[in-house]
């Protein structure tokens, strides 16, 4: 996530010296995905961010791709976040952490926080801005409080993005295994379900079932990790459910207000929906000391009574209900516009050559790109390493064969 300034485009992929210092030896297979997942992952974090103009204009933006200068505000001085525009305009040559998204944020750039920095592209702004900080503005990240990539971490380990406090966690690091990225969308962290219990009535209900680590410690003093998984527990029913220290069993059994359940008041006919959350709540459910990992359309499932927005309110999480919040909303905004106006280079190029060179363009180019992918193919079906040479030989090949059929003054395209 780290990234040196100077070359954002690349950003997310900055360690081209360190692999060219050591034999690259990876499947293809590998190359081409990582490849085609950091072009996503680039587009997708920067394609809904303004790369020309300072975002401060627009306000507190609802989420945007947001940098700190470790050159301009380093650790112990006041945090300040920057957009990508300014990233480019302003610190292009200052050391950058990369924060990816976050949300209700308006840039800092020049503010009176920067001693020595004025902004080139929107100089006039106001002292201070009302942004939220947290400690990845000094790169640092999870409750370990590490930087990432950390040269002293030699787990691999996926970082995730709690969606209430927008911090990074280790995977390791959430009181619980995560499922499979691709099992759950969305995840809130230990801390900010301790801040907001009432997530937990809603996560027997929605919640990704997470393996739960139980630390078991027999009479010979031997210590047993348990995997314990929810499913299992669920199947065994309410009553055969495992306590451990970490987990309460919470049950509300509060009756309901009498006039709500007998008594409709005509005036009150348009409020007598009931209250999803007091529903849930009226059941028996867990709560545990771990992160919690949601599903696509968990948000649009919480209750938006009046008691329940005020209660969002007064946690400081009214996001919660909003579905445009959320980091794949603005990545699909980002797509999309980037999509709209994205230009083929290739048809740039041909617009200004005559028909002959076009016809001669795009039959080398078809060819190139097939002959490629079918020769790459045969290593990544095998498995086999690419190495370097495989690269030169393919394109020498190519040339040869391209030369053989200029002889001929033949163009096929294949
Ligand atoms: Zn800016
Ligand atoms: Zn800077
Ligand atoms: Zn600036
Ligand atoms: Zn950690
Ligand atoms: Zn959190
Ligand atoms: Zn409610």
């Amino acid at each position: 996530m780290e990234k040196e300034a100077g070359e954002p485009e690349t950003g997310l992929g900055g360690d081209e010296e360190e692999r060219n210092a050591e034999e690259p030896v990876v499947s293809l297979a590998e190359v081409l995905a990582e490849n085609e997942e950091l072009e996503k992952e680039a587009r997708a974090v920067l394609g809904g961010s303004d790369h020309e103009r300072c975002s401060y204009s627009q306000g507190a933006v609802k989420r945007q791709a947001l940098y700190a200068c470790s050159t301009c505000t380093p650790p112990g001085e006041e945090p300040a976040g920057i957009c990508l525009a300014c990233s480019y305009e302003c610190h292009g040559t200052h050391k950058l952490f990369e924060l990816y998204t976050k949300r209700n944020f308006r840039c800092d750039c020049g503010n009176s926080k920067f001693k020595n920095l004025q902004c080139k592209l929107l100089p006039e702004k106001a002292n201070v801005n009302p942004n939220k900080y947290n400690d990845n503005f000094y790169g640092l990240y999870c409750v370990c409080k590490r930087p990432y990539p950390d040269p002293e971490d030699e787990i691999p380990d996926e970082m995730i993005q709690c969606i209430v406090c927008e911090d990074w966690f280790h995977g390791r690091h959430l009181g619980a295994v995560p499922p499979d990225s691709g099992d759950f969308h969305e995840m809130v962290c230990q801390a900010c379900m301790d801040r907001c219990p009432f997530l937990w009535a809603y996560a027997s209900q929605l919640a990704v079932p997470t393996v739960t680590k139980v630390t078991l410690a027999t009479e010979d003093g031997v210590v047993l990790n348990v995997e314990e998984n929810e499913d299992v527990k669920k199947e065994n029913g309410a009553d055969h459910q495992v306590k451990t220290e970490e987990e309460k069993l919470v049950q509300n059994n509060e009756p309901s207000t009498s006039s709500a359940s007998t008594c409709k008041l005509p005036t009150a006919k348009n409020e007598a929906s009931t209250c999803k959350l007091q529903e849930l709540q009226a059941k028996q459910y867990l709560k545990k000391n771990t992160a919690t990992f949601w599903p696509h359309t968990w948000r649009s499932k919480l209750c938006t009574c009046r008691e329940c927005v005020k209660m969002y309110s007064d946690l400081d999480i009214p996001f919660l209900t909003d579905e445009c919040d959320t980091v794949l909303a603005y990545e699909n905004k980002g797509t999309r516009d980037q999509e709209a106006d994205r230009r083929d280079p290739l048809m740039d190029t041909l617009s200004s050559m005559d028909r002959v060179q076009q016809v001669e363009l795009i039959c080398e180019y078809n060819d190139l790109k097939t002959e490629l992918k079918d020769y790459l193919r045969r290593f990544a079906d095998e498995g086999t390493v690419v190495k370097r040479e495989d690269i030169q030989q393919f394109f020498e090949e190519f040339q040869s064969r391209k030369r053989r059929r200029t002889d001929r003054m033949q163009y096929y395209c294949s």
